[in-house]
């Protein structure tokens, strides 16, 4: 299949950081993905959890259009009556108290860290500044994410590490129980490992969790970039555990539907150190990013979208089960939740995605060698079916591949 005439453009250009599929698409509606020779593919994997109500959808649309003629950009050194709004409606909905918008996951990880130190220092308790993550983790691509996450192939190369990061074993409560001292600030964890393949941390790990940061006096931050905003069936992935709640939460990918808006939430008392000047964004929660962010999390936060999803991820995670017994030599593992989910395949995963988009569907890699379905939260029952006979068409693929 001549897909390299999509590729007119060479890229000797950019910079030589990823490994991009042969593949350019000119148009999106929903579920599917136009390429500019009208080629249509069923998208799997939404940007990567991002476009979470699907490709161009209209009421995020008609937001962004109707802002786009009025103010885009004004500068935090004024009101902005959208963050305003958007900041309540986050508040309301969960622990927090108050919000910081960003335009990346990264940095608003970037602010939870800095926020859980700062809590410490103006609390008089400098020594506490250790931050523990777990192996598998991913936060972002900003010097503190990467050493927070602590991935090896992420660190190599720039430089000394960065102080003050302990990386643990996924999921070893008893390590972590351990590791949790006096220069501990803050434990941070994706409920639902995202990057790292799909793995849900078990919910009483996260009561598990609250407890030990409130016996220790450690804050806990999650990181629900990937897994928050209603992609597990709930509005965030850690409200399926009892007592869970985090003192700091990082959000970010769905909460634009596409658009770069992020956000950092906190208790007031989590918070209780940042004071003016002690951060900051020339971008972050502009007009334009706060109108299309409240449309799209009044959309999210449906209770219909939410039950959307755990409807119909009960109903793919059955049909993928059904998959993976009749295609044993090729999928290990179904795993993740709700509509996070991942397939742990015995042949190369990346290989099995190439495989996918031969059969015009898109899914997103992962590690442990997975590959993630990550659909928009308002993907159909029929749309499910034919994930389900593209994957079957894959399957049959590699097993071909395999004996040739
Ligand atoms: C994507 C992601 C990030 C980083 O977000 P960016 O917007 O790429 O900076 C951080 N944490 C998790 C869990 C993510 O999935």
């Amino acid at each position: 299949m001549a897909h390299a005439d999509t590729h007119t453009v060479p890229d000797d250009h950019l910079m030589a950081v990823y490994s991009r599929a042969p593949l350019a698409f000119e148009r999106g509606q929903g579920a599917r993905l136009y390429t500019d020779e009208g080629e249509v593919y069923l998208d799997c994997l939404a940007g990567i959890a991002t476009t979470g109500l699907g490709h161009a959808h209209p009421k995020v649309v008609a937001a962004l259009k109707a802002q786009a003629d009025k103010l885009w950009h004004v500068s935090n050194i004024f009101r902005i009556p959208g963050q305003e709004a958007l900041a309540k409606k986050l508040t309301d909905a969960t622990f927090a108290d108050v919000v910081f918008f960003t335009n990346s996951g990264t940095e608003a990880v970037e602010c939870a860290l800095k926020t859980a130190r700062k809590y410490h220092w103006a609390r008089g308790d400098a020594a506490r500044v250790d931050v523990i993550g777990f192996e598998g983790a991913f936060h972002g691509r900003s010097y503190a994410a990467v050493f927070a996450a602590g991935n090896p192939t992420y660190v190599e190369g720039f430089g000394p590490a960065l102080p003050g990061y302990v990386s643990l074993p996924f999921g070893d409560m008893a390590a972590l129980d351990a590791a949790v001292g006096p220069t501990t600030a803050a434990i941070i964890v994706e409920p639902v490992q995202g990057e790292g393949g799909a793995r849900a941390l078990p919910e009483a790990d996260l009561t598990g969790l609250r407890a030990l940061c409130d016996e220790r006096g450690v804050l806990l931050i999650y990181d629900e970039i990937q897994c928050g905003l209603g992609r597990t069936g709930k509005l965030f992935a850690h409200e399926w555990a009892k007592d869970a709640a985090p003192d700091i939460m990082c959000v970010a990918k769905a909460l634009g539907d596409g658009f770069p808006v992020g956000a950092c939430l906190a208790t007031a008392k989590a918070a209780s150190g940042m004071s003016v000047g002690s951060h900051g964004s020339t971008y972050g929660g502009n007009p334009l990013a706060m109108a299309v962010g409240l449309a799209a999390f009044e959309e999210l936060s449906r209770p219909e979208t939410l039950e959307n999803v755990r409807e119909i991820s009960g109903y793919f995670n059955q049909q993928l089960t059904g998959l993976k017994d009749r295609n044993p030599d090729v999928i290990a593992e179904v795993r993740g939740k709700g509509l996070l989910i991942g397939l742990q395949l015995i042949p190369n995963n990346r290989a099995f995605m190439a495989a996918a988009r031969d059969e015009r569907l898109l899914i997103a890699g992962g590690g442990d060698n997975c590959v993630r379905l990550l659909p928009s939260l308002l993907f159909t029952v029929a749309e499910v079916r034919e994930a389900i006979e593209k994957l079957e068409r894959t399957c049959e693929r590699m097993r071909q591949a395999a004996a040739a």
